[in-house]
C-alpha cells in the first residue's frame, strides 16, 4: 500500500513537473509577433524583403508564407533579383513574377497579404532597391536604371533603397546620397529606404530618412531559414516593419507606407517617427494596480507590457524606485511591479521614462508618460 501510494506521488510529480515545463516552454515559444494597434490606427507586421530560388534564396516560395504565418505577419513580398538569376539552369523561368503567384496561392489573404514585388539588382550607384505593389515585374528589365525606376512609378510602386550601408557597395558602411539618389527623389521615384536590413542598422540612413522624409524599412532580406538566421527557437526575431495602416488590405499598406507611418523593429530596439513610435510604446503600456504598501509611502505600481519588445525605462521623476535602481526592464508580454517611494502620500501623479531602446531619430530616445491614480483601500 506504502509502495503504491509512493508511486502515486512520484507519477504526479512527473506530470505536475512536465505540464510546468510545458508551459514554460510553450510561452517562450509563442513565436507570432504582437504589437498593439495606436490611436486610429492598425499596426501591421510586415517584410517587404525576402529571397526564393527564384532569384538567389534556397527555399520555394511556399516556405516563406509559411514562415510568415508562423511569425504571425500580415504582409510580405518576394523580392527576387531581377538581374540576378543563379539558379536558372535548375529552374529555367523566364516568367519574373513566378515567385509572387506560387507565394499567392500558397496562401489564403485572410492567414497573409502577399504583395507583387522585385528587386531592381544594379551597382552603386543606385545600388539594390525593392519595388512593391508593382502590376508586373518582366516589365521592370532595361539596361538603363533610370527607366526602370520610370517603369515602377507608372505601375504605381512604392520604392526603398535597400542596404544603402551594404559594404559590398559602400566599403566605409556610411549610407550617403549620390546624384542618382537625388535625382530619383527629386522625381518620386524614390519613396523609401531600410534602416535595418537583416543583421545591420544604419543610423545614416536613419537620418537620410528623416531629413529626405523618406519611409523608415526594416527588413529580414532572408535567403536560408528564417529559424536559422534569427535564432527563433531561442526567443529571437527576424527584422519587421511595423505599418500604421487604416485597414487590414494591400491598398491601405500601401497608402500608409507612402505617407511613412512606420515603426521597424529590430534586436528588440524599435526606431521610427516619433509621430508613431511614441503611440506604440504607449499603447504597449497599461497601469493595472497602483497602492501604498500599509502606512508606508511606497506604492506598489503593476505595468502590463503587451507588446512583443523588452521595453528598457529610465526614470526621469524625483521619486527613487524602492527595490530597483533607475533603470528597470518591463519584459515582452508581461506584468511587472515596480515599488515607487513617491516622498509623501499622493493620490495620483505621474511617472516618467525615457526609453532606452525606442529612437526617434540616432541616439534620441522617446520618453513617456504614465498617470497614477492610487487606488482606495
Ligand atoms: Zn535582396
Amino acid at each position: 500500500m506504502k509502495k503504491t501510494l509512493l508511486l502515486c506521488f512520484c507519477l504526479l510529480g512527473i506530470i505536475l513537473n512536465t505540464s510546468a515545463q510545458e508551459l514554460e516552454h510553450s510561452h517562450r515559444f509563442n513565436r507570432k509577433i504582437e504589437f498593439p494597434n495606436i490611436p486610429g490606427y492598425r499596426t501591421l507586421k510586415c517584410d517587404f524583403h525576402m529571397h526564393t530560388v527564384f532569384s538567389d534564396g534556397n527555399v520555394w516560395p511556399s516556405i516563406r508564407t509559411q514562415e510568415a504565418v508562423k511569425d504571425g505577419l500580415d504582409a510580405i513580398s518576394l523580392t527576387e533579383h531581377l538581374e540576378y538569376q543563379p539558379h536558372k539552369d535548375d529552374i529555367p523561368h523566364p516568367d519574373r513574377n513566378r515567385a509572387h503567384n506560387i507565394a499567392e496561392n500558397s496562401v489564403s489573404p485572410e492567414d497573409l497579404l502577399v504583395v507583387r514585388g522585385a528587386e531592381i539588382t544594379r551597382s552603386m550607384p543606385p545600388g539594390h532597391c525593392n519595388a512593391i505593389f508593382i502590376q508586373d515585374a518582366n516589365l521592370l528589365m532595361d539596361k538603363d536604371p533610370l527607366t526602370v525606376f520610370r517603369e515602377a512609378k507608372r505601375q504605381d510602386a512604392f520604392v526603398f533603397w535597400n542596404h544603402p550601408n551594404w559594404t559590398s557597395q559602400r566599403p566605409d558602411g556610411i549610407s550617403k546620397l549620390d546624384s542618382m539618389h537625388h535625382q530619383l527623389i527629386d522625381e518620386g521615384l524614390l519613396h523609401g529606404i531600410e534602416v535595418v536590413n537583416d543583421v545591420t542598422y544604419s543610423e545614416e540612413a536613419f537620418q537620410l530618412a528623416l531629413d529626405y522624409n523618406l519611409t523608415i524599412m526594416g527588413t529580414s532580406d532572408i535567403h536560408g531559414l528564417v529559424d536559422w538566421a534569427y535564432e527563433i527557437p531561442s526567443g529571437g526575431h527576424r527584422p519587421i516593419t511595423l505599418v500604421m495602416a487604416t485597414e487590414r488590405s494591400p491598398a491601405a499598406i500601401k497608402e500608409a507606407l507612402e505617407a511613412g507611418r512606420t515603426v521597424v523593429w529590430f534586436n528588440n530596439l524599435l526606431l521610427g517617427k516619433e509621430a508613431y513610435l511614441q503611440p506604440l510604446v504607449q499603447s504597449s503600456l497599461e497601469v493595472t494596480g497602483a497602492a501604498y504598501q500599509g502606512k508606508t509611502i511606497i506604492a506598489e505600481i503593476k505595468i502590463n507590457n503587451s507588446s512583443d519588445a523588452d521595453l528598457h525605462l529610465f526614470n526621469l521623476t524625483d521619486f527613487t524606485f524602492h527595490a530597483h535602481s533607475d533603470l528597470i526592464t518591463l519584459e515582452a508580454q508581461s506584468e511587472t511591479t515596480i515599488s515607487v517611494k513617491t516622498l509623501e502620500k499622493l493620490e495620483n501623479f505621474e511617472l516618467k521614462f525615457q526609453v532606452l531602446n525606442a529612437l526617434k531619430a540616432p541616439k534620441q530616445h522617446i520618453e513617456i508618460i504614465l498617470p497614477i491614480k492610487i487606488e482606495e483601500n
